[in-house]
C-alpha cells in the first residue's frame, strides 16, 4: 500500500522504518529537527522493539539499572534495582538525535519529502499528492481539523527546564519531587546526565543541586532550554485510510518518561491490527492513551504540594515487593 507518513520527528521516523519493513511504500514528509539537550528513558520492551527495526539503537546511550524515588524535604526513599527483579535493566535513556539519527540511517527504501504538508483534503491529497493511507505524525493544528480530529486540552500550568550534565553516577535513574514539581535525572553515558524539572525563574547549578539532594552533585550544566507545559489529547486517531500517532495524538507530562513508549506501543497496535480496520487500533490505543494521560497528570499534581505522608508512603514502597514490581511494570513496560 502507498503509505504517506506526515512528520520526521521520532514518531513519523519510526513509522516510516517500521511500515517500510512490513512492505509498504512509503513516503515520508519533514525534516527532523535537532532536540541536543533532550533525552528519552525508553523501556525495555520498547527498545527491543527499535533495536529489531534498527540494530544500531540497542547500543546508543545508557541503560537504567537502579531507579532512586524521593521527594524534597521528606524523609524516605525507594531504590528499585533491575536485578532483583531479574532482569538486566529497565531500559534506556538515549539522546533524542542519536535515536533519530540511527532511525533516519536505517531509512532505505522510503522516499523523503523535505517539505512540509500545507493542505489535507479528503481523498486524502497531501500538497495534491494523492495517497493510499496517512500517518499523521504531526501536531499540526491544521492537518488535524482538516481530518477530523478534536483535541482535549486540559489546562497545566508550568514549565519545563531542561537541561545535560555531568556527574551521576552510573546506572542510576533519579526521579526526585520537589516543591515545584518533578525533578528527573537521567543517566546517558559518558558520564553525562539528562535532566528535566518542572520549575519556574532562574536555575543555577546551585538550586539544582540544592534540589537534588546530597545523593548527587552536578557539575558542567550545558544545553539548557525551557517548555511551557502543554498537555493535549485527541478524541479519536483514526479515520477510514488515516491514523494518527505520536504528539499529534497526545502530549503527555514528562513525569513518568512515557510520551515516547506510549507512540512504540500504538505503532505496534496499528501494524498488528492492519491497515485496513483501524476500529480495533483505535479502541486499544486510545484506552492506553487515556491510562496514560490521567496517570502522568495525576503523578505530576500529587506529589507537588508538601502533603504529609509522602516519604511514608515511598518507604513503604520500599520494603513492599510486589507493590515495587507493580510500579516497575506499570512505569516501565506500561503494563
Ligand atoms: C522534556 C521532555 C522529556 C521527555 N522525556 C521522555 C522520556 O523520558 N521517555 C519517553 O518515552 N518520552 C519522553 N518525552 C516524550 C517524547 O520526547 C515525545 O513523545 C516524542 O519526541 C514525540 O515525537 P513526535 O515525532 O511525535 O513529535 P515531534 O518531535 O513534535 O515531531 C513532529 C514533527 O512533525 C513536523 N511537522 C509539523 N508540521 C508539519 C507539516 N505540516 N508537514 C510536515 N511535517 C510537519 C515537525 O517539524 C516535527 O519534526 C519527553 C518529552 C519532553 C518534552
Amino acid at each position: 500500500m502507498q503509505v504517506d507518513v506526515v512528520g520526521a520527528g521520532l514518531a513519523g521516523l519510526l513509522a516510516a522504518r517500521a511500515l517500510s519493513v512490513q512492505g509498504h511504500s512509503v513516503r515520508l514528509w519533514g525534516s527532523a529537527e535537532p532536540a541536543p539537550a533532550r533525552a528519552v528513558a525508553l523501556s525495555g520492551p520498547s527498545v527491543d522493539y527499535l533495536a529489531g527495526l534498527c540494530p544500531e539503537v540497542g547500543q546508543l546511550g545508557a541503560p537504567i539499572e537502579t531507579i532512586h524515588v524521593s521527594r524534597q524535604h521528606r524523609f524516605g526513599h525507594v531504590q528499585l534495582h533491575a536485578q532483583a527483579m531479574d532482569q538486566p535493566n529497565f531500559g534506556r535513556v538515549i539522546p533524542n538525535d542519536d535515536l533519530c539519527l540511527a532511525l533516519d540511517d536505517a531509512l532505505s527504501g522510503v522516499e523523503r519529502i523535505d517539505e512540509q504538508v500545507e493542505d489535507l483534503q479528503p481523498g486524502w491529497q497531501l500538497n495534491d499528492r494523492s495517497s493510499e493511507f496517512v500517518v499523521l505524525a504531526s501536531g499540526a493544528p491544521n492537518l488535524l481539523r482538516q481530518a477530523g480530529i478534536h483535541w482535549q486540552s486540559p489546562t497545566m500550568s508550568g514549565e519545563l527546564w531542561v537541561a545535560i550534565a555531568k556527574g551521576a553516577p552510573v546506572g542510576t535513574a533519579y526521579e526526585r519531587f520537589t516543591d515545584s514539581g518533578p525533578l528527573a535525572i537521567l543517566p546517558m553515558g559518558q558520564g553525562r546526565v539528562s535532566l528535566v524539572w518542572q520549575v519556574e525563574g532562574p536555575v543555577t547549578l546551585d538550586r539544582v543541586n540544592r534540589a537534588i539532594g546530597h545523593r548527587v552533585r552536578l557539575t558542567d550544566l550545558q544545553a539548557e532550554q525551557r517548555f511551557p507545559i502543554r498537555l493535549h489529547r485527541a478524541d479519536s486517531l483514526a479515520r477510514p485510510g488515516l491514523a494518527v500517532i505520536g504528539n499529534a495524538s497526545q502530549f503527555l507530562h514528562p513525569v513518568a518518561g512515557q510520551g515516547f513508549n506510549l507512540i512504540v506501543r500504538q505503532l505496534r497496535c496499528l501494524l498488528d491490527q492492519g491497515l485496513d480496520d483501524l476500529s480495533a487500533f483505535n479502541r486499544q490505543a486510545l484506552a492506553d492513551q487515556a491510562t496514560w494521560f490521567q496517570t502522568t497528570r495525576t503523578l505530576a499534581q500529587i506529589f507537588q504540594p508538601a502533603l504529609p505522608g509522602q516519604g511514608l508512603a515511598l518507604s513503604a514502597l520500599a520494603v513492599a515487593g510486589p507493590a515495587q514490581r507493580l510500579f516497575v511494570k506499570r512505569f516501565m513496560e506500561g503494563a
